[in-house]
């Protein structure tokens, strides 16, 4: 359960890995404080920034609403719906590839979509997959995303496994999939570092107006302290040339 933004473990069982459970190659150069600084909400996003006093707004680059930690995975602006789907078709075969129980693919995908376009699920699940989800929904799929999971998932898992016997084990399964999720967190926080700072967007745009403003204000300001003074000339020229 999820209460002000804080997880409150004694209500729901979680499972969150440590950093020092990471074995995978990519994860050995992974930008850790990145996880950390969002989950805490305090990292560059436009609430943060504008809060700081880095930022003249707190609106997203991509869309210009209010930007949030969880806005971040959840934008709907500019070409936002391709890094999304694109890791999120990634971790449908991660899943797929490592012997996941079908219907926790079908439970994850389907939730994740739901989630991130607010519409409803309707499929229908087992009693199991559905404890699972509502587990899940309770603490969040936003914190889904940055490795809280309900530890259903891993019970369910491993129950799959001991029915196709094999030697994997659902606690492996589990901390694989965490890794794989903040994958999906690093490669939206990446696409949003792409378009605020490599390309023309709302927060660059209001930064503009407030310099073309100063601009604007200086020269009247100069212009009228300056007239009929042997200095004129040094605003003897048009605005639109400054
Ligand atoms: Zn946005």
């Amino acid at each position: 359960m999820v209460k002000n933004g804080q997880v409150q473990q004694e209500s729901t069982r979680l499972c969150c890995m440590g950093r020092n459970r990471s074995s995978t190659t990519i994860f050995q150069t992974f930008p850790w404080a990145f996880i950390t600084k969002h989950t805490a909400g305090m990292c560059g996003v436009g609430k943060c920034m504008l809060r700081w006093r880095k930022w003249p707004t707190d609106e997203c680059p991509r869309c210009g609403q209010q930007e949030t930690t969880e806005h971040i995975w959840i934008c709907k602006g500019k070409d936002s719906l391709l890094p999304w789907t694109t890791a999120l078709t990634r971790l449908e075969k991660w899943m797929e590839a490592v012997q996941t129980d079908p219907d926790i693919i079908a439970a994850i995908m389907n939730q994740l979509h739901s989630w991130r376009h607010d519409i409803e699920d309707s499929s229908s699940y087992s009693w199991e997959i559905q404890n699972a989800i509502d587990q899940q929904t309770d603490i969040c799929w936003q914190y889904a995303i940055e490795g809280w999971l309900s530890i259903e998932w891993e019970i369910l898992q491993q129950s799959y496994l001991d029915n196709i016997q094999t030697n994997c084990t659902g606690k492996r399964w589990m901390s694989e999939l965490i890794k794989q999720l903040w994958a999906i967190a690093w490669d939206l926080w990446e696409h949003h570092n792409s378009i605020l700072h490599d390309q023309m967007n709302t927060v660059t745009d209001t930064r503009q107006k407030m310099v073309d403003r100063a601009i604007t204000n200086m020269f009247y300001t100069a212009s009228a302290l300056l007239s009929h003074t042997i200095d004129d000339f040094l605003v003897a020229v048009h605005l639109q040339t400054l």
